[in-house]
This record gives structure tokens, sequence and C-alpha cells, in this order.
């Protein structure tokens, strides 16, 4: 059975890597399409690793202030123009967007 025809690195020089070929002259961990899974795979976890730093979280919770400060300067311009009558449907709709702004604001 033919050899794998990848050059790999051991630390200290290539050589042949020396399991058997077992698709297209490459054995199964260095197939081309074995390859670039591995790498996807790996980009992705490296994705979701960098999501989740501090620097990514910051900037997430700065673009989350800016949406809610939008929002409250929306709410503020109601209230001035509405009022905030119990029961009103403009009451109801302020109301109602607090409501959905207050996940938020535990979460950051
Ligand atoms: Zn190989």
């Amino acid at each position: 059975m033919a050899q794998c025809k990848e050059q790999v690195w051991d630390q200290w020089h290539y050589h042949d890597c020396r399991r058997n070929a077992v698709e297209d002259g490459y054995c199964r961990q260095h197939h081309p399409r074995s390859v670039q899974a591995r790498q996807e795979a790996s980009n992705k976890r490296q994705k979701e690793k960098e999501a989740q730093s501090p620097a990514a979280r910051l900037e997430r919770a700065q673009e989350r202030i800016t949406e809610l400060e939008k929002m409250l300067s929306l709410l503020y311009y109601d209230v001035q123009a509405y009022g905030f009558p119990d029961g009103s449907l403009i009451g109801q709709e302020i109301a109602n967007s607090l409501e959905r702004v207050k996940p938020y604001l535990g979460e950051i």
C-alpha cells in the first residue's frame, strides 16, 4: 500500500508521513478535506474564545448601552410629549418598552 504523500515536521526536519494512503494519495489525517475540516473547527473554537474575551464583552456591553440610551431618550421624549396616564395606550406602550429594557439592565 502506498504511503501518504504529505511531508510532516517533527521539530527537527521534514520527513514523509509514515501512514498508509487511503484516498487521493493521503492518509485520513492529511487528506485536504480532513485538514480543512480541522482548520474550520479550530477557527470556530478560536472565534468562540475571542467572543468571550473581556474586550469583546466590553464592546458588546458598550453597544448595548448605546442601544439602551437611544431607547431611554425616545421614552423620555414620549413621556414629555404625552405624559404617562395610567391605562392609556401610550402609557401601556411605554410600560411594555420598559419591560423590554429590563432584562438587559441586569445582564451586562
Ligand atoms: Zn499522512
